[in-house]
């Protein structure tokens, strides 16, 4: 409803132009129409404007101004044309004139966002301020001269400001809105039409004189610009504040020059004598000096701007290739590539300002990471590049790596910011192409990338076909997910036992995707996981998971096994689907399972935006019974606020943790048990691997384990015949029979 009143408010702007402009024609041609033309175009401008804020409803008195403005000027206009007291008219139209300025002030004091601190912003206002010195001492010369046309040379003095100000303001802003044109055309020609008049002697144009026309289509003008929708952003601090280019803003500065020459030929023209005439060339000349200065300093502006990143204010692509042909040709250079690990979890989950400011700290450290003879660049998105000298590379490289590993904290937010670097080092001979060490320093990237992250890898020419098979295999996930691509293979859902560490009773299972690759054979999830989430997949491969697991249990149910719950790894990506509880709860239901034979596995290293669906999603797959598992609880930084925002029941402990309790670790898995017993939450602890460390965990008091000394991960057909006994005829297990309750909470 609104936009379709803003289509047809735009179209009616259009419209009233072209009748404004055929009404001037005709006002000019038929003689009759030019008395009435002076009272009807005023009267029906102001009314027009009414009008226009009724409909678009802008904030502020500004539109206001306008129309009162306009009345001034109008009922000026008619006095001066019908009546003999010009006095009254000529007041009148003083009063419009500082109705005018008011909206100038108005517009100025509304402004926010502060002036331009560069040195070309401060130059700029050395001139305005030069121009509107000479305007001033004119005008004192002027009044001081005592001839009888003080008046009409004051006042066509002030438009020859007036015209070089706006001038400056049309060229210098970006993007103004219709209205704000329109509204600048109409003040354009509103000082035109003042000064002509001036110029000739009067504060009207006589009747007849085309000049008439000029200024009945100016008042018309404001009164359409009022029309069009977006009248509400023309008085707005916003379009104030949009600036141009360096370059642009120069330009801005033209109109400014000519103002000393425009002064001395109005005084010329009306025989006043103003300014002594040297004045002219002298102000001329340090305008122009300091429009030179102005232009320099825009040109280093864009320079600088051509050669950096404007949000960190490194070298950007252009920078580098500079520097690296200067360097490379005095002494050898390597590339050192580094991508952050997880920048695109940190955008997507906070948004790009925290990722701005995220790139802003990273860019920061990585000036402290390397000194004077080392060149920091950033290519764009999460992509900086060091040159170095390449007998220094490797210390560089170990120094950037260091420099990452503590979180960075933004707003509160404490974010990991581990990265890769792919380092490519210098060919023996003249150098290459920066584009060739480019390529190579992010091959090397890829490969540390994939092995894991937060390391340094050096290209090697092997590297090149170790990422040609990744490409090929990221081709073929995205075929795999797509689904109905049986010549890619086939996802099977692996179950590894979940134990009760004391009695080694099977209490449980989670679920371990595996990939049956026709060439490559059964490949691991760290093969493949990092190339379905870079394809933006990890929603699909957790769907498949689901529902193999919900179908596994419904058959297992239907063949009369043990009924044990299986935990399902879930991806943030999943987490921040708002349909997902609807979605999981209604597959268990349509399978026939129940919720309580389904848990679900999720982690704090993908950061879960904190706003997002996720916490209301996993209250209302807690409420219908489905347990929410913390996965590999005891890593990085884990926070009690993730406990207080999920409905979590149990916290895993993850193998880094496990794998230490025989040691020093006793006391962190101690804590964490006792932490755990008074939030109620129970532990499991996961990659079990020796009786030593399960003894030990038993001690410290943690009931539930996982891991290789208890059982591989095992094909479902293995897991149900090892674990969940035989196939029985008909119908579900005689619940109480069966040794293993299930994942029973502690007592
Ligand atoms: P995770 O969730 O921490 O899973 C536990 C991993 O530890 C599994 O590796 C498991 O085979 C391995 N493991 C279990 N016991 C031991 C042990 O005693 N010693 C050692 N060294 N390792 C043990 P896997 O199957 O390779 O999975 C790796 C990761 O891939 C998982 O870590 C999980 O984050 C992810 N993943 C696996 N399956 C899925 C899935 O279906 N969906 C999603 N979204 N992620 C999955
Ligand atoms: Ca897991
Ligand atoms: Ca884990």
């Amino acid at each position: 409803m609104t936009t379709s009143r803003a289509v047809w408010s735009a179209r009616a702007t259009w419209l009233l132009l072209a009748v404004v402009l055929t009404a001037a024609v005709l006002v000019q041609a038929v003689p009759a129409w030019r008395a009435p033309a002076v009272l009807v175009v005023p009267a029906a401008s102001v009314l027009l404007i009414g009008v226009g804020v009724a409909l678009h409803r802008p904030r502020g008195a500004a539109w206001w101004l306008v129309a009162l403005m306009l009345a001034a000027w109008g009922a000026g206009a008619c006095l001066g044309r019908f009546h003999p007291a010009p006095g009254v008219a000529s007041g009148l139209l003083w009063a419009g004139q500082a109705v005018a300025a008011g909206i100038v002030l108005h517009v100025v004091r509304g402004r926010t966002g502060g002036r331009d601190p560069s040195p070309g912003g401060r130059l700029d206002l050395v001139v305005i301020a030069a121009v509107l010195t000479l305007v001033g001492a004119q005008l004192v010369a002027v009044v001081l001269a005592d001839h009888d046309d003080v008046a009409g040379v004051l006042v066509a003095s002030l438009d020859v400001a007036l015209l070089g100000l706006l001038l400056r303001f049309a060229v210098s802003r970006r993007a103004l809105p219709v209205s704000s044109w329109l509204l600048l055309t109409a003040s354009l020609l509103t000082v035109l039409y003042d000064l002509t008049c001036a110029l000739s002697g009067g504060r009207l144009a006589p009747p007849g004189h085309p000049v008439q026309s000029l200024g009945l289509v100016s008042l018309a003008l404001f009164a359409v610009a009022a029309l069009h929708p977006s009248m509400t952003a023309a008085f707005t601090a916003e379009t104030f504040a949009r600036r141009r280019s360096p370059s642009a803003a120069l330009l801005g500065l033209l109109p400014l020059v000519t103002v000393p020459a425009a002064l001395w030929w109005v005084a010329q023209a009306r025989d006043v004598p103003g300014l002594p005439g040297w004045t002219v060339p002298v102000t001329g000349t340090l305008v122009a000096g300091l429009c030179l200065l102005r232009a320099a300093a825009a040109l280093r502006a864009s320079e600088h701007l051509a050669e950096h990143d404007p949000l960190t204010d490194l070298a950007n692509r252009r920078g580098l290739a500079r520097v690296h042909a200067e360097r490379a040709a005095q002494e050898p250079c390597a590339l050192l590539l580094l991508d952050l690990d997880d920048f695109k979890q940190v955008n997507d989950a906070h948004g790009h300002d925290v990722g701005d400011a995220l790139l802003l700290q990273v860019s920061e450290r990585l000036l402290a990471a390397t000194g004077p003879d080392e060149l920091v660049a950033r290519l764009g998105g999460d992509e900086f590049v060091v040159l170095a000298a390449a007998a220094r590379a490797g210390d560089v490289a170990e120094r950037v790596l260091e420099q990452l590993r503590d979180p960075v904290v933004v707003g509160g937010l404490v974010l990991r910011t581990g990265g890769s670097v792919g380092a490519a080092l210098p060919d023996a001979g003249p150098p290459g192409p920066l584009a060739e060490q480019l390529t190579r320093a992010d091959v090397a990237m890829y490969a540390a990338k994939t092995s894991g992250g937060d390391r340094v890898a050096t290209y090697h020419p092997a590297m090149r076909e170790e990422v040609a098979r990744r490409y090929a295999l990221s081709t073929q996930v995205r075929r795999l997910l797509a689904g109905r691509a049986p010549d890619v293979g086939h996802l099977e859902v692996h179950h590894q036992p979940l134990v009760d560490l004391a009695s080694g009773r099977v209490v449980g299972a989670e679920a371990l995707v595996r990939w049956r690759h026709p060439e490559h054979g059964l490949l691991p999830p760290d093969a493949f996981l990092a190339l379905v989430s870079t394809n933006d997949l990890d929603a699909q491969l957790d769907d498949v998971v689901l529902h193999e697991v919900v179908h596994q249990l419904a058959r297992w149910r239907d063949q009369g096994r043990l009924e044990l719950p299986v935990a399902v790894n879930l991806t943030r990506r999943s987490l921040e689907d708002p349909a997902l509880a609807g979605r999981v709860l209604s597959l268990l239901a349509d399978a026939g399972v129940p919720a309580s034979q389904l848990h679900l596995e999720i982690t704090e290293h993908q950061q879960v935006s904190e706003d997002g669906p996720a916490a209301a999603s996993l209250a209302g797959l807690r409420a219908a019974g489905v347990e929410i598992h913390l996965d590999d609880y005891g890593t990085g930084y884990t926070s009690l606020g993730y406990l207080r925002r999920f409905p979590v029941q149990v916290l895993k402990l993850d193998r880094s943790v496990v794998s230490a309790v025989t040691g020093d670790g006793a006391q962190l898995v101690a804590g964490v048990q006792a932490m755990a017993a008074a939030l109620d939450l129970q532990v499991v602890a996961e990659g079990v691997e020796t009786p030593a460390q399960r003894a030990r965990l038993v001690e410290l008091g943690v009931r539930f384990g996982q891991g290789y000394l208890f059982s591989r991960p095992l094909p479902a057909r293995e897991y149900a015949e090892r674990v969940l006994g035989p196939a029985r005829a008909h119908g579900p297990a005689a619940v109480g029979a069966d040794p293993a309750p299930g994942f029973a909470p502690v007592r």
